[in-house]
């Protein structure tokens, strides 16, 4: 069985009076749902306090990024192990932002991971394709790489702390979102890129990202393999964040 997971990304947006408002709003909604969905809130790192004091024990609290390194001389990181500490339960990796702006690679990634399960947090590990590559016809052996790459330190008995997003690049902030059919298949190679590597794929939550909204999201959480969403702009409106929440059918995954 698999964890159904709806978790918003506010990036760098947000305020702490968002955080209480909105926050509380989503944590009293959330409390009724019926659907067996963790929603999970990744506010800025700034504002993750905020969060946690509005969050009670209904919603999962996050962080966007991490550092590669425990601890030490790294002016302006934030550790896994600190986060851990404040409460949260999981952390964004290899975001396709932090790729793109900040020069992610996948060892980066690998390495991440590998500080985020140490931690103790579930990492949500983010995979996905350009629009160039998915022209080129590469967009499966690009995302099988990024998993296989990304999630290479990961250790046999750890997997039940990894969540995967796809996210295509090309549908992030846009409004332009996979068609279900296609995220459905993408996932489902990827679950078949997990088993090729040994993990219980099967048990594994797969998220789909891009341009998520409340009227499209009943029909990707419909698919198998789709089980669940990371929602960045629609996560910042909380009638809109709470109805992609809804949107989860009931019953188990997998
Ligand atoms: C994201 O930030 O991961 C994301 C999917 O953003 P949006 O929903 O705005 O496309």
């Amino acid at each position: 069985m698999r964890r159904k997971i709806v978790a918003g990304n506010w990036k760098m947006n947000g305020s702490a009076d968002l955080a209480k408002q909105l926050v509380g709003y989503v944590r009293a909604e959330a409390g009724t749902l019926d659907n067996g969905v963790e929603v999970v809130i990744i506010p800025p790192a700034l504002y993750v306090r905020d969060v946690l004091d509005q969050s009670g024990d209904v919603l999962g609290v996050g962080v966007q990024n991490v550092s590669q390194w425990a601890s030490g001389a790294y002016t302006g990181e934030t550790a896994a192990d600190m986060a851990k500490d404040l409460g949260c339960g999981f952390a964004l990796v290899g975001h396709s932002e932090r790729r793109e702006y900040f020069g992610e690679s996948d060892d980066v990634v690998a390495a991440k991971v590998e500080r985020v399960l140490a931690s103790g947090l579930t990492a949500v590990v983010c995979v996905g394709e350009t629009l160039e590559q998915r022209e080129a016809g590469q967009a499966k052996a690009v995302v099988a790489a990024q998993v296989k790459q990304g999630l290479a330190r990961v250790e046999a008995g750890q997997w039940s702390d990894i969540v995967v997003a796809y996210e295509p690049v090309w549908a992030i902030g846009t409004g332009k979102t996979a068609t279900a059919e296609d995220a459905q298949s993408m996932h489902a190679a990827i679950r078949k890129v997990l088993a090729e590597m040994g993990a219980p794929s099967e048990d594994i939550s797969l998220l789909y990202g891009g341009s998520v909204k409340a009227d499209n999201a009943a029909a990707l959480f419909a698919e198998p393999d789709i089980d669940g969403g990371l929602i960045g702009g629609a996560s910042l409106v909380a009638e809109d964040f709470v109805s992609i929440c809804r949107s989860m059918p009931a019953g188990t995954k997998g």
